[in-house]
C-alpha cells in the first residue's frame, strides 16, 4: 500500500520542541519577550536588514505596513493578478483598491511594464510578490518606483532563501513581509515578520503593532493612535528561533527537492518549471509544473491523476480577479490561462526519493 503523500509538512526536531518547552516553562513575566527579541535579531541578521518586527501573520504585517504608508480610501495598490488573497486583502481592509496586472509567462511574477502602465495619480504602492519563491524583476520595479515616487513593497512570504543579485528577497523594497504559516519553509505554526531599513516606517509600525502605544510614551495604558494587535507570542518565537538555527538546512532541502524534480521533468517536451535566472537563487518553496497547451494536459486531468495516486498536489493560484470579491480582468491573459495547465508538487522536508518518483510517475501518466 502506498501511503498518502502530503503537500507540505513542517520539519520539527528536538530543538524546536526544547525551545518551545523552555518558553512555555520559563518565558513569562520579565522573560516574556526573550524569544521574540532573539527571533527578530536572528531574522535581521539572516536577511541583512536594519529592522524586523515579529507578527502573528504575514497578512497582519502587510496590513500594518500599508497603513503606515498612509494608504486609505480612494488609493490604489498594484499587484499581480496571480496571487494568494492574503497579498490583496490588507489593501481592501484599508478601503483602498487592489489593481491587478498580468504576470510574466515564465516567472509567474508581476510584469513590470504592465505595473508601470497601470500607475495613476491614485497609485500609492506596488506589491512585488515573489510567487512560489520565484523572483520578481526587482531592478526594473525599483527603477519604476523611483521614477514615479511610488514605494515598492515585497511580499516575500514564499521566498525565504531566495536571493536576487546578492540581496535576499524581502530586503530590497520599502518594506518586506514574511509568513511562518505551517505550509511555509520556516514555520512557527502561525506567524509573520515585517522588515524594513526605513527608520521612520519602523517606528510607525512598531507603534501600530503595540496597540498604538509609542515606545517613548511613559504614561501607562496610553495609546497615541489606534493601532493593531498582530503580535507574535514568545512560544511561537521560540519555535522560530530553532527554525532560524536550521534555516540553511531548511532552504537547502527545498532546493534539493526542486532539483530532483527538475532533473527528471524539465527536459520533457512541453513541461516547464520555476525559472532560475543567472545571478539569482530561488528558494523553491513550491515546485510547479506548467504544461504547454499542445500537450493537452489540464489542471483537471492532473487533479484526477493525483487524487487516484493519493498524492496531495495542489492547483496553481486562480487569478484574484476571477474571485467573487473582485471584478474580472480577463485582459490578464497569462494569469487566466496558465493555471489551467499547471500544478504545485509536494515538497515537504522529509519527502523521500521514492515519494518524489510517485509524483513524477503521476505526471508522466498525464502526458
Ligand atoms: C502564505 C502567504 C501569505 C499569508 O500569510 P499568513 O501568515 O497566513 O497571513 C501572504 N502572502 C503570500 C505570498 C503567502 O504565500
Amino acid at each position: 500500500m502506498n501511503s498518502r503523500i502530503h503537500y507540505t509538512k513542517p520539519s520539527i526536531t528536538e530543538l524546536e520542541i526544547a525551545y518551545a518547552t523552555d518558553a512555555a516553562t520559563n518565558g513569562w513575566g520579565d522573560r516574556c519577550y526573550e524569544y521574540i527579541a532573539r527571533f527578530e535579531e536572528a531574522f535581521k541578521a539572516h536577511l541583512g536588514v536594519k529592522y524586523a518586527i515579529a507578527t502573528s501573520s504575514c497578512t497582519g504585517a502587510l496590513h500594518m505596513g500599508l497603513a503606515a504608508l498612509g494608504i486609505g480610501p480612494g488609493d490604489e495598490v498594484i499587484l499581480a493578478d496571480t496571487n494568494w488573497i492574503a497579498s490583496a486583502a490588507p489593501i481592501t481592509y484599508l478601503g483602498a483598491k487592489p489593481v491587478f496586472v498580468d504576470i510574466l509567462p515564465d516567472s509567474w511574477c508581476i510584469d513590470p511594464a504592465l505595473a508601470e502602465a497601470a500607475i495613476t495619480p491614485h497609485t500609492k504602492a506596488i506589491i512585488a510578490v515573489h510567487l512560489y519563491g520565484n523572483l520578481c524583476e526587482m531592478d526594473e520595479l525599483l527603477r519604476i518606483g523611483e521614477r514615479h515616487g511610488i514605494p515598492i513593497i515585497e511580499d516575500a512570504a514564499e521566498a525565504i532563501g531566495s536571493i536576487y543579485h546578492g540581496k535576499r528577497a524581502g530586503s530590497m523594497g520599502r518594506f518586506g513581509t514574511f509568513s511562518f504559516h505551517g505550509t511555509k519553509t520556516l514555520t512557527t505554526g502561525e506567524g509573520g515578520m515585517f522588515v524594513t531599513n526605513d527608520d521612520d516606517l519602523y517606528e510607525t509600525v512598531l507603534t501600530l503593532s503595540n496597540h498604538g502605544r509609542a515606545r517613548w510614551q511613559t504614561k501607562q495604558f496610553w495609546p497615541d493612535m489606534v493601532g493593531f494587535k498582530y503580535k507574535m507570542s514568545n512560544i511561537q518565537a521560540a519555535i522560530g528561533c530553532a527554525q532560524m538555527e536550521r534555516i540553511e538546512e531548511l532552504t537547502a532541502r527545498k532546493r534539493e527537492i526542486f532539483h530532483y524534480y527538475r532533473a527528471r521533468l524539465a527536459a520533457l517536451p512541453g513541461v516547464t518549471m520555476n525559472p532560475e535566472r543567472s545571478g539569482t537563487v530561488i528558494s523553491a518553496w513550491m515546485p510547479n509544473v506548467v504544461f504547454t497547451p499542445d500537450t493537452g494536459v489540464t489542471r483537471e486531468r492532473l487533479q484526477v491523476t493525483f487524487a487516484q495516486a493519493d498524492i496531495d498536489a495542489r492547483v496553481f493560484f486562480w487569478p484574484l480577479s476571477s474571485l467573487p470579491s473582485f471584478k474580472p480582468v480577463s485582459a490578464n491573459r497569462n494569469a487566466w490561462d496558465i493555471p489551467g495547465r499547471a500544478f504545485n508538487l509536494p515538497s515537504f522536508h522529509e519527502i523521500s526519493d521514492e515519494q518524489q518518483h510517485r509524483v513524477i510517475d503521476g505526471i508522466l501518466a498525464c502526458l
